[in-house]
């Protein structure tokens, strides 16, 4: 599953490429990539037709385009293998291309260069979508209302989170990943921020001090940070991707994957444990597991 990082370089050259463009028309190619728009491909493909794109937004890993000139978002569900590609009309058609927007000649605020493009969703195994949705007051589609804001958001509010770990009875991994609590913070970044803070994954969130919450909040935010510096470099193409299993940030990670390989920080064979369906990398001497009272 692609994480925030990825999914804001996909907003950022959505925002360059297809930002303020009006739509012609849209072909549906396959109805699974259409099946969360329950009112049907026609329906979807009626709703966009002839309006502009706002600003693409992002909220943790949901990301979506405004419909300018309707209280209407188009959601994306990257699922595990959905892109959004920006190519020329004459490129041929991907193999598991699955929904075509086109654009009129009118660019915009798009960039000069992406006259002449369409937008793509491709997905090979179907497992991703758009769907239309009303926005609720604050601008968010609303199937997504519940989703907390994520710690790169101004708006975040570190006290309130370190409140709720308080108040639930929880470890700090499960909370990581609660995206009601926070969001936009996925297995390999909960791990990677984890080993930063020297923090076991099932620590009881009960235990945590103001200071120990702000070390981790910081340390989410410098390696999803990070992440997008790497990835920020080469967006600026013309192909918006993302593809959770091949990520850029894959060299630089610290836990994340490391099995058996010493830990950056004392040398210690790093372990990975099954982990709600999940793993959970971790050193063993960095990270002690908390004591069972
Ligand atoms: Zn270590």
């Amino acid at each position: 599953m692609p994480e925030l990082p990825e999914v804001e370089v996909v907003r950022r050259g959505l925002e360059r490429w297809v930002g303020g463009r009006t739509v012609a028309d849209v072909e549906v190619l396959h109805p699974r990539a259409i099946r969360r728009h329950l009112a049907g491909a026609e329906d979807f493909a009626l709703g966009l037709k002839g309006h502009r794109f706002g600003a693409p937004m992002r909220r943790g890993k949901y990301l979506w385009l405004p419909l300018a000139d309707s209280d209407t978002s188009v959601l994306a569900h990257l699922g595990m293998s959905g892109q959004l590609l920006v190519k020329t009309q004459q490129t041929p058609d991907e193999k598991h291309l699955r929904i075509r927007v086109r654009f009129t000649d009118e660019l915009g605020g798009a960039a000069p260069d992406a006259a002449g493009t369409e937008l793509r969703f491709v997905d090979q195994r179907t497992f991703g979508g758009l769907s239309l949705h009303e926005n609720t007051p604050d601008g968010l589609p609303d199937v997504i209302a519940h989703i907390a804001r994520d710690p790169l958001d101004p708006l975040f509010d570190d006290e309130a989170f370190h409140q709720a770990l308080r108040r639930s009875r929880s470890t700090i991994k499960r909370a990581l990943l609660n995206q009601s609590l926070i969001s936009g913070v996925g297995n390999i970044y909960a791990d990677e921020a984890l080993w930063r803070a020297r923090l076991h994954y099932e620590r009881p969130t009960a235990t945590f001090t103001r200071p120990r919450t702000a070390e981790l909040l910081g340390h989410a935010r410098d390696v999803m940070n990070e992440a997008l510096a790497v990835g920020g470099t080469s967006f600026d193409s013309l192909y918006v991707n993302v593809n959770g299993e091949s990520g850029y940030f894959d060299r630089s990670l610290d836990a994340y994957g490391r099995e058996d390989e010493p830990c950056r920080r004392c040398g210690t064979p790093m372990r990975r444990r099954p982990w709600m369906n999940r793993s959970s990398y971790f050193c063993p001497r960095c990270q002690r597991p908390p004591r069972l009272s």
